[in-house]
């Protein structure tokens, strides 16, 4: 290793990148990290955490209304956005520092610019050449927008954290995470919400129970969700935007959004010139190990389009750090990672889907579901109704999916993905006694099959 100047040079300061570089550097190499953008990348910067602070803000609208049948009342609260924006952008600030300071405190040289690899062992960056004995990509991704006439009239996930005022309406294009999302926080927020989807319902991939239960609280809260509806074209108006749909309807908006998927952050990087193999979708093909085809030079996160989420690429970094640095290769388990949509109200999922189950079980599945208004709302009167829906394999009463729509979605299929990651059957959910009175307690009590 000598006549390398590091171990271990990354390329990318996002979530992926920076565990691959701490992890790498406790173990005693030698690592640079190199960041063009926001240290933290997409999830701090544009992504899960201002997200999540924006949907707290959106959650007050209701919880003021809620309050008033538990007795408080108050002047009608008013939203001012700035303060909104300001201060989570202070937050994120704050956390952009940390993120260097932690770099800084595990060992790592912190450099800021371009990186580009001039070779298997060699990176540029801003025009100095490091030797190194391995390359870690983790560059993540950048929303896609298709090449609609007007395109350039729609702003994605990237500006909406900074928008200098809140539109009277918005327009969301997609049906996925971001679109969900954003439907609830600009809902939240006092704007006027109408989402296209252009099939025929929303979140494809996750449980068709759940995807309807979802369409309907949100309609249910004055959002206007459209199914088979894609755009056609946008053109500026005189107070906003046009927005013309493909079956000639034409909607008027002060915002429009596409929330349509992210494509890899991967041309430009000199890894065609390194011999790095790219897929036509500019994803980067790597084998259990994260090891591309060059051997010297790995790949993580969102570059490699599996699953899109903070806490893989961070698991998928700690594994490039333990397989170059630790004890020898280590590879990722994808089955069972929980996720979930902070769309209001919240749904969260692990394992199979019913249909998923039905397909993979020969034997058949078991259905229990729970649709209930939680306690809180017996007095609110606020209509938002939960469901929850457990698939039990029959031959072998393990539970291989878990399901929910309702406040903490989150937080409560955490723990379940536990159950599920160490085989729980439905007889060990049945054992288990329930915390009384919650939501959760559902998942312990649902003796009655529903398919
Ligand atoms: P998703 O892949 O989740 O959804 C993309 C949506 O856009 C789909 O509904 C898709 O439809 C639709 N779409 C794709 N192309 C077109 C097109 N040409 N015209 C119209 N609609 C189109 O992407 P997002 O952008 O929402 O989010 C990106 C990723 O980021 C997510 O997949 C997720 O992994 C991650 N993320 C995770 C979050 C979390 O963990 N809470 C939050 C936000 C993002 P169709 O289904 O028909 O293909």
């Amino acid at each position: 290793m000598g006549s390398f100047d590091y171990d271990l040079v990354v390329i990318g300061g996002g979530s992926g990148g920076v565990r691959a570089a701490r992890f790498s550097a406790a173990a005693g190499a030698r690592v640079a990290i190199v960041e063009e953008r926001d240290w933290g990348g997409t999830c701090v910067n544009v992504g899960c955490i201002p997200k999540k602070l924006f949907g707290y803000a959106a959650h007050y609208s209701e919880e003021f209304r809620d309050a008033r049948r538990f007795g408080w009342s108050s002047m009608e609260p008013r939203f001012d956005w700035p303060t909104l924006r300001d201060n989570k952008t202070a937050e994120i600030t704050r956390l952009n520092g940390i993120y260097v300071n932690m770099l800084k405190d595990a060992g790592c040289s912190v450099l800021e610019g371009r990186a580009r690899l001039a070779g298997p062992h060699e990176v540029d960056i801003n025009g100095q050449r490091f030797r190194t004995a391995n390359i870690l990509v983790a560059t993540g991704g950048w929303p896609y927008v298709p090449d609609i006439p007007g395109r350039d009239h729609a702003i994605t996930s990237n500006e909406c954290f900074f928008l200098d005022e809140l539109p009277r309406s918005i327009v969301i294009v997609g049906g996925g995470y971001i679109a969900a999302e954003f439907a609830g926080i600009f809902h939240g927020l006092g704007v006027e919400v109408t989402q296209l989807y252009r099939g025929e319902l929303f979140l494809r991939g996750f449980d068709d129970d759940i995807r309807r239960h979802l369409a309907g609280e949100m309609r249910t809260k004055g959002i206007d969700l459209r199914f088979s509806s894609d755009v056609a074209a946008i053109t500026r108006t005189n107070g906003g935007f046009s927005v013309s749909l493909t079956d000639g309807v034409s909607l008027d908006t002060g915002l429009v959004m596409y929330a349509t998927g992210r494509r890899p952050l991967t041309s430009g990087l000199g890894l065609e010139e390194a011999g790095v193999a790219v897929n036509n979708n500019g994803t980067i093909p790597v084998d259990d190990h994260f090891r591309t085809n060059v051997p010297s030079v790995f790949a993580i996160g969102d570059v490699l389009g599996r699953l899109e989420l903070t806490p893989v690429a961070t698991t998928e970094g700690m594994a490039v750090a333990a397989t170059l640095f630790g004890d020898g290769p280590k590879s990722v388990d994808y089955t069972n990672i929980p996720s979930a949509v902070f769309s209001q109200p919240e749904l969260a999922t692990v394992g199979l889907t019913e249909s998923e189950a039905r397909r993979q079980y020969a034997d058949g599945v078991d259905i229990y579901m729970a649709r209930f208004r939680p306690l809180r709302h017996t007095i609110s009167l606020n209509e938002e109704k939960t469901l929850m829906k457990l698939v039990v394999a029959s031959a072998t009463d393990r539970v291989v999916g878990v399901h929910m729509v309702g406040e903490d979605a989150a937080e409560i299929l955490q723990g379940l993905a536990v159950a599920l990651k160490a085989g729980a059957t439905k007889a060990d959910f049945d054992a288990t006694v329930g915390i009384h009175p919650t939501s959760a307690e559902e998942f312990v009590t649902m003796r009655q099959k529903a398919a």
